[in-house]
């Protein structure tokens, strides 16, 4: 299929029309596309170099979808979005849950696929920012100790979880306002694309970031639900210098 110099984005679509309508419109947009049949062909050229994002069809004549953004999950600095021609509603849920930044559902313009990956890219610019502020800092609170260069987020016992891109941004966002309501506007940082399914989507993020964070997320103690407000971090933050050797 299509590739250019600069490949930001590969797609995973078995339809082959489909596909080629979706890297034709991305080049026509100048983002660098490059598409897959198979879900074997994306893995190993995710392994060979990771695109910027990844739109992952969830439904694969060679493997599940899924499997592939579980696995990107666990990139950072690779977002993924999922295309889902599956009617139900649990399969988009899971798909965030799982590690998924975005969906989109079958049948769509590949123009409103062209917004979620720029509004995307947008978002891990802002990561990228938001690391910058971070400098080298290593943030603590609540016996935790987040490293924004890694993403790499230490717990008390001393397991380690990672954050995806999208859950590491929502996690700075909180780092550096803690003890402040923060509302989902706040949160979404101006995004405007499709707010329903954002303002979703950042319940989902959180969701998932009480998982790794608290040790309880049935009764979260860092991350509050202020109801009809928002969310506030309840945990002092403490900003160290990482050990250098
Ligand atoms: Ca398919």
């Amino acid at each position: 299929m299509s590739s250019t110099v600069d490949t930001q984005v590969y797609v995973v679509e078995d339809e082959g029309d489909l596909l080629d309508l979706i890297c034709r419109t991305f080049a026509q947009y100048d983002i660098g596309c490059q598409g897959f049949r198979l879900g074997k062909e994306a893995c190993a050229a995710i392994k060979r170099q990771r695109p910027r994002i990844c739109v992952v069809d969830l439904m694969l004549p060679d493997m599940d979808g899924m499997e592939l953004v579980k696995d990107l999950a666990g990139h950072a600095d690779t977002g993924v979005i999922v295309i889902t021609g599956r009617a139900e509603l649990s399969d988009r849920v899971l798909a965030l849950e799982v590690g998924a930044d975005d969906y989109i559902v079958k049948p769509f313009e590949p123009r409103e696929l062209v917004a979620r990956v720029r509004s995307l890219l947008r978002r891990i610019d802002q990561l990228t920012t938001a690391q910058q502020d971070l400098g080298n800092k290593l943030a603590c609170f609540a016996g935790r100790v987040f490293d924004g260069n890694s993403l790499a987020l230490r717990r008390p016992d001393d397991t380690v979880e990672m954050l995806s891109a999208s859950e590491a941004l929502l996690l700075s966002c909180f780092l550096r306002s803690p003890k402040r309501i923060l509302s989902r506007d706040q949160l979404l940082d101006g995004d405007s694309v499709d707010c329903q399914s954002l303002d979703r989507s950042i319940d989902i993020r959180i969701s998932r970031i009480r998982r790794k964070i608290e040790a309880d997320p049935k009764d979260p103690q860092i991350i509050k639900t202020v109801y009809g407000a928002g969310y506030l971090f309840a945990a002092e933050v403490d900003w160290l210098e990482p050990v250098t050797h």
